[in-house]
């Protein structure tokens, strides 16, 4: 991307050449080459975007942002559809969610229109990184900052959005392997009236020694609870989780509320509505640690999944719980959990109608590079 790099800016992480990273992206290991940025500042208000050589922010070590963690964040992605064509996945719902993490740590709440129009540019102009195969995606993570500089605790009256654009695999990896998560026994994530419904940094900040200690001893992530009883499942440190459970009658979905502790997952809506769709029964109802066990134990418990943008819809095979480990059915993916993946990707990648409205066309099919061999179906 030197061409677009004025003299004297920092060299852009990406290389030049997309193809190797569109065949194997991983997930983002690769930025490209440019970023949106919008500012705010108490004067003035908003900016409008602008797209920006990918480099460095210059931070005054006093600024606010890194101090009192005024900082929030973003995860949404753009697919390729089968014509070519390029669309961003509930945009929308993303800037909503991004104003409303915003105003939970007192930040100005960015105009929904202003972080689509920031993105739809920026996936406009990287259109080429954006990657063809099945799952695939151009990662897109907005990052809002305090950025003025001076001690005292208040909030800031400047801030900078970055939008960080990565071609990306799922998070997880694309073969969907199915996840092994140990339910967190001490630290709490979250609290009702605290900031557990933000994607604020200090969440993740604080999740880290929990998640660390998870993975060291051979699971891939933290099972939260509630932060008052220890009882009540919540979620992942990144992801919601829900439930199948067949008491005999069929399966049936469910996911626990959002009550304030946790993140309000835009797949997790969007996996209610294709149970829907799917003629799938579906509930947001609270569930016991408890029944969880018993019904690992007793076979009622046939699938649990986790969901996000980054990993999209994972099954969980092993549930490590008071120092043993339960398995999950079998500890494979079940086929609830594939279903509502393949649901959920069919309208990602256009496969199947956005009978919700869901998809943002950035592009038509015309100038758009489906990459050959870069195909990967579930
Ligand atoms: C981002 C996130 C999720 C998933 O939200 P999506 O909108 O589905 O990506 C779930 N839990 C936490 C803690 C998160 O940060």
């Amino acid at each position: 991307m030197s061409e677009t790099a004025p003299p004297g800016a920092p060299a852009p992480t990406a290389p030049t050449a997309p193809d190797s990273v569109l065949r194997d992206p991983g997930f983002c290991r690769h930025a490209t080459g440019r970023v949106a940025v919008v500012e705010w500042e108490a004067a003035t208000g908003w900016s409008e975007p602008r797209i920006e050589p990918y480099g460095n922010l210059v931070l005054d070590p006093a600024t606010l942002g890194l101090h009192y963690g005024q900082a929030v964040f973003e995860g949404m992605k753009a697919f390729q559809g089968a014509d070519g064509s390029v669309s961003l996945f509930r945009a929308a719902d993303h800037g909503r969610r991004l104003g409303l993490s915003a105003a939970r740590l007192a930040m100005p709440e960015m105009p929904v229109e202003l972080y689509v129009r920031a993105c739809t540019e920026l996936v406009a102009a990287e259109e080429r990184w954006v990657p063809g195969g099945y799952g695939q995606s151009l990662y897109l993570r907005p990052l809002l900052i305090a950025t003025e500089a001076e001690m005292g605790l208040r909030p800031s009256r400047s801030y900078r959005c970055v939008v960080l654009p990565y071609p990306a695999d799922p998070c997880f990896g694309s073969g969907f392997r199915p996840l092994a998560v140990t339910v967190a026994s001490d630290a709490v994530r979250a609290v009702r009236g605290g900031t557990g419904e933000s994607k604020c940094a200090g969440n993740y900040a604080a999740s880290l020694l929990t998640r660390t200690a998870a993975q060291a001893a051979g699971y891939d992530e933290a099972l939260w609870l509630d932060g008052l009883e220890r009882r009540w499942v919540e979620e992942l440190s990144t992801m919601n989780v829900f439930f199948v459970r067949d008491d005999g009658d069929g399966p049936r979905l469910t996911t626990p509320p959002c009550d304030g502790t946790i993140v309000r997952g835009i797949t997790r809506d969007s996996l209610l509505a294709l149970a829907g769709d799917l003629g799938l029964p579906a509930a947001e109802e609270p569930t016991a640690i408890d029944d969880v066990r018993d019904g690992l134990r007793s076979g009622r418990l046939t699938e649990v999944f986790a969901s996000g943008t980054a990993g999209v819809v994972v099954a969980v095979g092993r549930l490590g719980l008071d120092g043993g480990d339960l398995l999950v059915g079998d500890g494979t993916e079940g086929p609830v959990t594939r279903r509502l993946r393949t649901a959920l990707l069919d309208v990602q990648h256009a496969r199947t109608p956005d009978t919700h409205g869901w998809l943002l066309p950035v592009t038509g099919g015309a100038g758009a590079t489906a990459i050959e061999g870069g195909g990967r179906h579930a």
